[in-house]
């Protein structure tokens, strides 16, 4: 069997320090290792209109600053199909075909959606299509026949999703789709990287965000001003690790060798994590660490952005060629999922003979 990654990013905004340590980097890895036969990573711009059915324009304008910071990170349209999901209509009715296989109860379970919809205020009048969008996501997923989708840990209960779906398709309509599995970050702290005021998510949507592109100076700001440990007063004091965010962006992002470079006292992250538990070790000499790390990781990202966005019309080429791959694939699919549903009428001579003799 082929392997196959599909995963994307819905385009509500530029990406961030979480997109890169929870799903991009890990995304270059994979199409570099020359072990995927394709790797389809998509703009959810029809998803991401499920909660922004009012803000077209947000949608169009983030479309091309999304494929700007995949491109800055590696990303490269030679390995990688890049495309934009509206441009895929088969998604819209494999969605309408897997709606049929799903119950609205099992849907209200769905722990991602249910803290999404509070998260928005939804709780009073949910759009019926933000409350099925892991029906669509199970749609881009098995349109293109996805063994692999890495993504942070918030899309776990999408894939579980999109298996159910598989399982029950399968064992209605016979073998047909192709059931994923999923690829977490390794690393915990990059599984659901907190946002700089230490809520629970860095998310577009909640303003708390490290952008891919930020300039220096904002993210040194943005450093400095981060959540840490608030009991830790003085110095002196010895200080908790517990949802200290400068310590899990440490996590996410220090290597041994930015010890040498930023922070010679120390020979790793252990190291200065057990000085600031013991006291003796102030919070600014920890986030001026964490912004060096930071500025390291984002500064080539940032160079390499601003060359891409000098030609804007190339950046629009290879989403229009993505796309046009993107439905052939798409196409096979349905073509598959047609006839084992049974509604490939005139692409079934047997099913016309049938009927005729029966006629007879
Ligand atoms: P929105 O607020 O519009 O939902 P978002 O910031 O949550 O935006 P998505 O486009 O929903 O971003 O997520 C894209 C991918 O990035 C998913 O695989 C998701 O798991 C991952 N991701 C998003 N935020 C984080 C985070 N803070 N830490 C780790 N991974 C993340
Ligand atoms: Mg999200």
């Amino acid at each position: 069997m082929s392997k196959i990654i599909l995963t994307g990013d819905r385009p509500t905004g530029k990406l961030h320090v979480g997109h890169y340590v929870g799903s991009l980097r890990r995304r270059v890895e994979l199409q570099n290792s020359g072990e995927y036969d394709k790797v389809f990573i998509m703009i959810a711009d029809a998803q991401a209109l499920t909660d922004n059915a009012e803000h077209p324009e947000k949608v169009r304008q983030n479309v091309v600053e999304v494929a700007l910071d995949y491109m800055a990170c590696g990303l490269d349209p030679e390995k990688s199909t890049l495309f934009i999901q509206s441009q895929i209509p088969q998604l819209c009715e494999l969605s309408f075909y897997y709606m049929n296989l799903v119950t609205v109860s099992r849907l209200q379970r769905n722990p991602t959606v249910k803290a999404e919809i509070q998260m928005r205020n939804f709780e009073a009048s949910i759009p019926v299509g933000f409350f099925t969008y892991p029906i669509s996501q199970a749609a881009d997923i098995t349109a293109f026949q996805a063994t692999t989708v890495p993504v942070g840990e918030d899309q776990l209960p999408m894939i579980e999703q999109t298996r159910e779906i598989v399982h029950k398709f399968n064992t209605v309509y016979g073998e047909t789709l192709v059931e994923p599995k999923v690829l977490l970050p390794e690393n915990q702290a990059c599984m659901r990287l907190p946002g700089t005021d230490g809520k629970a998510k860095m998310s577009k949507s909640l303003g708390n965000c490290i952008y891919l592109s930020e300039e220096p100076d904002e993210i040194r700001k943005k450093v400095m001003s981060m959540f840490t440990d608030p009991n830790h007063l003085r110095v002196e004091d010895p200080g908790s690790l517990e949802g200290n965010t400068i310590f899990t962006y440490l996590d996410a992002f220090c290597q041994n060798e930015h010890f040498e470079r930023y922070l010679p006292d120390y020979g790793n992250l252990e190291e200065l994590k057990a000085h600031y538990q013991r006291g003796g070790l102030g919070d600014v000499k920890v986030k001026k660490f964490l912004n060096n790390v930071l500025q390291e990781v984002l500064e080539p990202v940032r160079n390499r952005r601003k060359e891409l966005q000098k030609d804007i019309p190339y950046i629009y080429e290879v989403l229009k060629k993505g796309s046009e791959e993107a439905e052939k694939a798409a196409a096979e699919t349905l073509d598959k999922v047609r006839s084992a549903m049974k509604i490939n009428y005139f692409a079934d001579p047997e099913l016309i003979r049938e009927q005729a003799e029966k006629f007879r």
